[in-house]
């Protein structure tokens, strides 16, 4: 009998082995190439002769929230709702956060894997993603951040700290993620999950670049791990939210276009309101900057849409500007949760709201974040051969789950 379940369209086969599907949050591929080059990853490196190395497309925008719903729901954000980690709430008229789970339109493979009988189990750096991830989940799921805090009748598990052999790490750390990997280790050797999902933080990605000293120890990290669940018999499929780039000049200074102040200088203080869904309760290492902005309206009509449009299309640093339903079509996403206008920011440069309501104090290296469409190319490694994988088709970091349960050779 093969055993599979359906969700979102899409049929999944049963994990044959216990199956580990990692979201190496900011994983632009250069970090891996360099630490592999530096000989500080060797298992990764080995996936080329024993595994399978693929690259995938990120949903839009290249956030965390949006991506990782994505990869749990096997569909776009058209499809599960979320498109950020913040919107503006047109009927309440209030921006709010998207944390809550209130706000997810389809069910997550790993709930329906436990539905159907399976063991499943998640693993968060931190605790913004845990709701939406453990959306209806009968099973194991808690945060790093909060790891102390589980128990066995909300999170399905307790004692994590012992079973894990760390103290909490602080939310802004690479022990945040290496906490991730030490718990999925501790709960594969304990409890044999059939679909387990690990999602770390993008600490280290936004203050360090691919092959510097600390990139490549945090990589080295992650690989001793992989390694051992890999000898644990796991399979094992590696993607990421989204890439990372530097968003500055030749010597390192910010490029920010303030969006918010440049539409109030040229069209009046309240005829526009910019959302940037980067915007999170931990921004310190990014000061709520990324290559991506939504813009509403307050009077929306076809000449003033156009006016304003023109005139952030001819800013320096902005790549393109897009309709609501030209944004909607061409990335998938929730019409009814983006802006009038979508606004993406070219590789090197970020998007603010007003230089005011920006912190950067926080901001001790030199700016390095995501959002646009110069961070959508992601890794997608297995440590099995695949098959029947279409050389024309598209991969998208959701397809993650599809490759790893119904293309193993
Ligand atoms: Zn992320
Ligand atoms: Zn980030």
């Amino acid at each position: 009998m093969t055993r599979q379940i359906n969700v979102n369209s899409r049929t999944y086969q049963w994990p044959s082995a216990p199956t580990i599907v990692v979201c190496i949050d900011g994983c632009e591929q250069e970090y891996i190439n360099q630490a592999v080059l530096a000989g500080v990853a060797p298992f990764l490196g080995s996936l080329r002769s024993i595994g399978t190395v693929l690259a995938g497309d990120c949903v839009m925008p290249s956030f965390t929230n949006p991506n990782n719903l994505s990869i749990v729901t096997g569909a776009p954000p058209s499809v599960h709702g979320i498109c950020g980690n913040f919107f503006f709430d047109e009927e309440a008229q209030a921006e709010v956060l998207m944390n809550d789970a209130k706000y997810l339109r389809a069910p997550t493979i790993l709930a329906e894997m436990a539905r159907a009988g399976g063991r499943v189990a998640v693993v968060t750096a931190k605790d913004k993603l845990r709701s939406l991830l453990g959306h209806r989940l009968e099973g194991i799921c808690f945060s790093a951040e909060k790891a102390d805090e589980a128990t066995l009748r909300q999170h399905g598990i307790d004692n994590v700290l012992s079973r894990v052999g760390m103290p909490v790490p602080s939310v802004y750390s690479a022990e945040l993620s290496e906490f991730v990997f030490a718990a999925g280790l501790a709960i594969l050797r304990e409890e044999r999950p059939d679909l387990m999902y690990l999602s770390t933080t993008d600490y280290v990605q936004h203050k360090h670049a691919p092959g510097t000293a600390e990139a490549n120890a945090f990589y080295s990290m992650m690989d001793c791990y992989l390694q051992r669940m890999h000898g644990e018999g796991a399979v094992l499929a590696l993607t990421a939210d989204h890439g990372m780039n530097a968003k500055t000049n030749a010597i390192g200074r910010p490029n920010i276009v303030f969006l918010q102040d440049r539409l109030d200088a040229q069209f009046g203080a309240q005829s526009t309101r910019v959302i940037l869904p980067i915007t999170d309760p931990y921004v310190v290492h990014h000061g709520a900057l990324g290559s991506y902005a939504t813009i509403y309206l307050h009077d929306v009509d076809d000449a003033r849409q156009r006016a304003v449009m023109a005139f952030i299309a001819s800013i320096n640093g902005v790549e393109e500007v897009l309709t609501r339903s030209q944004a909607s079509e061409r990335f998938e996403l929730p019409p009814d949760r983006i802006g009038n206008l979508v606004v993406l920011g070219e590789r090197l440069t970020a998007l603010g709201s007003a230089a005011g309501k920006h912190d950067l104090s926080g901001l001790t290296v030199p700016l390095r974040s995501h959002g646009g469409l110069s961070e959508q190319k992601v890794p997608l490694i297995f440590n099995r051969k695949l098959k029947g994988v279409d050389d024309t088709r598209r991969l998208r970091n959701f397809d993650v789950i599809d490759l790893a349960l119904n293309h193993l050779a």
